[in-house]
């Protein structure tokens, strides 16, 4: 049975650039539903651990767990996210020329051989999947609206939409809130919530107030190794934590 056990095992991962440790025996569990939270300072190694889970980097040593079965180091990025594994950069890259609408349609999940376009035809199925991804992301009633007229919190919000239309089991978020206004951000955290459960979540994020009202369980990374796990207070109150961030 695959349905069980953790969505994200990494067992000892390790990926050096020129000799330099950019990843050292990391180590995490990523439980099935979880919203986790990743900090760490700059160079910590977060950028390099999402490469390596969605197959960007391969690394030299370790072996990355999705769903138990599928070791992600001897997959390719495409076939790492047919299996269900989504990542949202920090800058939106939507389809500016076209509509809100538009945009999730052409990111629905197809059959692999048969590309998306706006002259197919939506299944009645399909349709109600884009309404519940449009009150998702808050933008219900502008689907008719360019994307390139939206604010930068919006793009957001669609790119993420865009991310759920292909239905992943594990969504990755480069810091989600960056730019954002205030008004943007406290509705960035509903709309994650609203995703915790439904899918396994990670979130990078500098933003410590942000992480504050979502924060379920927090991984503080620090030289490609984990540092600290735990409660959000936890690891904030942690003296090593707390070294670093001020030692740096
Ligand atoms: P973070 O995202 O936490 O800021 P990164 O994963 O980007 O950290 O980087 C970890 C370390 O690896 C840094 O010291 C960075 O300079 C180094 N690094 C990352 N990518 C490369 C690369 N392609 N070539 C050389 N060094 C790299």
């Amino acid at each position: 049975d695959t349905s069980h056990g953790p969505i994200l095992y990494l067992e000892d991962i390790c990926v050096s650039f020129d000799g330099f440790k950019a990843i050292n025996n990391l180590n995490m569990t990523i439980e099935r539903g979880e919203l986790r939270c990743i900090i760490g300072p700059n160079g910590a190694g977060k950028t390099t651990m999402m490469d390596v889970i969605t197959g960007k980097t391969r690394p030299d040593s370790g072996k990355a767990f999705f769903g138990q079965v599928h070791d992600l180091t001897r997959l390719v990025e495409t076939e790492i996210a047919h299996l269900g594994i989504g990542r949202k950069f920090q800058k939106p890259t939507v389809f500016e020329q076209h509509t809100v609408f538009e945009n999730l349609e052409l990111a629905l999940k197809t059959d692999k051989s048969v590309k998306p376009t706006l002259f197919f035809r939506l299944t009645g199925e399909q349709r109600d999947h884009i309404a519940q991804v449009l009150r998702t992301i808050k933008l219900e009633g502008s689907e008719h609206r360019l994307a390139g007229n939206l604010s930068h919190g919006q793009k957001q919000w669609l790119e993420i939409g865009m991310l759920l239309m292909q239905e992943p089991e594990l969504i990755l978020l480069d810091e989600p809130v960056a730019g954002m206004t205030d008004a943007e951000t406290e509705r960035t955290a509903e709309l994650i919530l609203e995703l915790e459960g439904k899918h396994s979540i990670m979130v990078v994020e500098h933003d410590m107030d942000f992480i504050g009202t979502i924060a379920r369980k927090v991984t503080c990374l620090c030289d490609g190794s984990v540092l600290a796990e735990g409660s959000m207070e936890a690891v904030q109150n942690d003296e090593k934590v707390i070294e670093v961030y001020l030692g740096r």
